[in-house]
């Protein structure tokens, strides 16, 4: 019925509780969840959950807020982990200008690194952007990223850049924001194209309404899905289907 095509399970914010989480998640429909890594420890561990759980699968990279604090054998290690079956993508890698500007210059290179282990492994490249579209467009232009399959996780951009992602051929990812009273997100959603989407929590973060500021988790993708499927007057179930047949076609590995 739906994945939630991006969740940070393996964070901290789960130890005591996810079993229930994962459950609930199954309950509502979220038959797929994909765990995705943000440095090499988290890359491992969402390996790892991939083990242990039906339905979730994994993601291996080093987020642009971590690439300051990897060590010289992490992006080695991470390259050697994509070998895995239950891996189904690369990242989430991108830029953050949101947080820390001082490491653009390494956060540039490690977004190049993990474009290039895209295209060499097949596997879908998950991009972050905050505060950083013009960046992350043009890194990925100059990496000649159309010859890989690439997400723009959490999209927050406007319309003109929503346009350009389709045109160079990527998919969209859209959480929680598009539940917010005041979000423009949701007027670019309603109008691209159906098989561009992908739905995704972001989990533990970004909540949608009506669980805004509390910790996110996969069976909240619901909401998220019905607010798509209300401002594109279809209905939750087609929106599910076909944002989940988006999903099965951009992580291959997801069976
Ligand atoms: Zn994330």
């Amino acid at each position: 019925m739906f994945v939630d095509t991006h969740a940070h399970i393996m964070a901290a914010e789960f130890d005591d509780d996810r079993d229930a989480v994962i459950q609930r998640a199954v309950s509502v429909g979220v038959a797929r969840i994909v765990a995705v890594g943000y440095d090499l420890a988290t890359s491992r561990a969402a390996i790892d959950l991939a083990t242990r759980y039906n339905g979730v699968y994994a993601t291996v990279g080093i987020h642009p807020c971590h690439v300051a604090q990897a060590g010289p054998g992490d992006f080695e290690a991470i390259e050697e982990l994509t070998v895995d079956k239950r891996v189904v993508g690369v990242g989430e890698t991108g830029i953050d200008l949101y947080w820390d500007k001082s490491t653009f210059p390494l956060q540039e290179r490690a977004f190049r690194w993990h474009i290039e282990l895209g295209k060499k492994t097949g596997l879908p490249v998950i991009v972050h952007d905050r505060d950083a579209h013009i960046e992350v467009m043009t890194a990925l232009a100059d990496a000649g990223a159309s010859e890989a399959s690439i997400v723009l996780h959490c999209f927050t951009g406007d319309e003109n850049m929503a346009y350009e992602a389709v045109a160079a051929g990527y998919h969209l990812g859209f959480g929680g924001v598009v539940t917010f009273k005041k979000n423009t997100i949701i007027d670019v959603a309603a109008r691209l194209p159906l098989d561009r989407l992908l739905i995704e929590t972001d989990s533990p973060y970004l909540a949608p309404v009506p669980y805004r500021g509390k910790r996110n988790e996969p069976a909240h993708v619901r909401h998220t899905a019905e607010a798509l499927a209300r401002v594109r007057e279809i209905t939750v179930e087609t929106l599910g289907a076909a944002t989940s047949e988006n999903a099965c076609r951009v992580f291959q590995r997801m069976s």
